[in-house]
């Protein structure tokens, strides 16, 4: 199988502003976020010891980056205990290849499979594709993004940004040729379960990702809603999980804590309907061969970064996406890659390198309501802040924004260069002030003006101001 390049991606601010002239694509968004938004917070605000529980998460999970080679090590050899196989995979080429390997091993050429993001940023099904075997997504929403040939816009909710009429015509071009279905969502979901139906009690192999993988005892754990997955993960005789090598917590007690974090955090319910676990395989009970494969793909470069680093720590709840007002209107797909919103603005040009992916760090207001709500307090803005840092750092010393940047800094360091300036702004903006305020600028700065209007500066500073009250002259 050939090594696919990694993607370039698009600048967000122009995939932004296509996304934003999508009025329906904006109802849809609006509509979902605010409804999970009220949802979270209410079950969230049942809990007494919420912030607490948001401790023990982060402290896990740091722990947990501290001592990953030991904690994967343990994992590995609790797994083999079990029966199960484990595999080892550097990048997404590597674990494209196993599991195709996999695939064909187990006699099959086509693999049902479970909701994983893992395997969407390996691109798996694409590999698989080219190897002859045709992956069927099961999850209700990976399957229409699936059927309609597109990309998720959303972790938790892949087709967030379609509506009911849009999935019905969808599904009468395809998995409901002729069948006369309306768009009641009962309806939609009946067609879905007939042709998942078929599909899971014919398939020999499934493909899951994975949300905690149990250190010491070798347990895997998936949390789903739909029951699909329970359906993967028992019927077919093969199971191959891909993990990302963050997935790793240390005792089955952990999984206390997260199983409380993450339904509440992501769906807004108390507790998921379906929690899968498993621990290698079991004699006539549920697949017969099992295979666990780690994924490193950049993980261990991010793991490096001292202020990078706490990015491992997410869970992949969305919470942060449905809070975040930049995600709330441009969705998914303008951040161009699996992971969207605040999480995908931080992970994606760690993972991909800040080449690939420099204006993501922007794609954000810096107000913290990510790092408010996210249920492992990883600091978003400070990770932003941190990468935007990066970027200029990488910046062509003639860039003119740099360059302004650079003059900038050597004003604001210096009290008189500063009131100089500001002396000289007072003079000049009389060009630009109309009815007492300033509503138009030129050239670069006139994207501070676009949308609204600036307040002139004032005839005197405060500063100006206090040296006249200390002189004894001022009003
Ligand atoms: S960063 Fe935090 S809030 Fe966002 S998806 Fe990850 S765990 Fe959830």
């Amino acid at each position: 199988m050939a090594s696919r390049p990694l993607p370039v991606l698009p600048a967000f601010p122009d995939a932004a502003k296509q996304a934003l002239a999508d009025t329906q694509l904006r109802r849809n968004l609006g509509k979902a976020t605010t409804t999970i938004r009220a949802k979270r917070a209410n079950v969230v605000g049942e809990l007494a010891d919420w912030e607490a529980l948001r401790t023990a998460g982060a402290a896990i999970k740091a722990d947990v980056m501290r001592h990953l080679d030991s904690y994967l090590l343990q994992l590995g050899d609790a797994v083999t205990r079990a029966g199960g196989v484990m595999h080892w995979a550097r990048n997404a080429h590597e674990a494209n290849a196993i599991v195709a390997e996999l695939v064909s091993g187990a006699g099959a050429d086509r693999a049902v499979k479970v909701k994983s993001l893992t395997t969407d940023e390996i691109g798996l099904n694409a590999a698989l594709a080219e190897a002859g075997i045709t992956a069927v997504e099961t999850d209700l929403a990976e399957l229409i993004i699936q059927l309609a040939g597109e990309r998720s816009s959303h972790i938790l909710v892949p087709a967030i940004h379609k509506n009911r009429s849009e999935i019905r015509d969808l599904f009468r071009r395809t998995i409901a040729k002729d069948q006369d279905l309306s768009d009641d969502p009962k309806a939609l979901a009946g067609a879905a379960r007939a042709y998942l139906r078929q599909q899971f009690l014919s398939a020999k192999v499934a493909i899951s990702g994975a949300n905690f993988a149990v250190a010491d005892t070798g347990t895997i754990c998936v949390l789903e809603s739909e029951g699909n997955g329970r359906m993967c993960l028992t019927l077919p005789q093969t199971l191959i999980t891909i993990m990302g090598i963050e997935k790793v917590i240390p005792t089955f007690t952990d999984l206390e804590v997260f199983l409380q974090l993450l339904p509440r955090s992501s769906t807004g319910e108390r507790m998921n309907p379906y929690t899968s676990l498993w621990t290698g395989v079991t004699p006539g009970d549920g697949p017969q061969s099992f295979h666990l494969v780690l994924l490193d793909n950049g993980r261990t470069q991010v793991l490096a970064d001292d202020v990078g680093r706490q990015t491992l720590h997410c869970i992949r709840c969305s919470a942060c996406l449905n809070i975040c007002p930049v995600y709330a209107r441009t969705g998914g797909h303008a951040y161009g890659s699996v992971y969207p919103g605040p999480i995908g603005a931080i992970l994606t040009p760690q993972l991909l390198g800040l080449d690939r992916a420099k204006t993501l760090p922007y794609a954000s207001t810096l107000c913290g309501a990510c790092y408010e709500v996210c249920p492992v307090q990883i600091n978003i803005p400070e990770v932003l802040l941190h990468l935007r840092g990066q970027t200029i750092q990488h910046t062509h010393a003639l860039d003119p924004e740099a360059l302004v940047m650079r003059r900038l800094a050597a004003i604001f360091a210096s009290p008189q260069r500063y009131e100089r300036l500001q002396r000289w702004g007072r003079r000049g903006q009389r060009f630009f002030v109309h009815d007492g305020a300033i509503d138009r600028l030129p050239g670069m700065l006139s994207g501070w003006t676009n949308a609204r209007d600036l307040m002139p500066m004032p005839q005197r500073t405060f500063r100006e101001w206090w040296r006249q009250r200390r002189s004894g002259g001022a009003q």
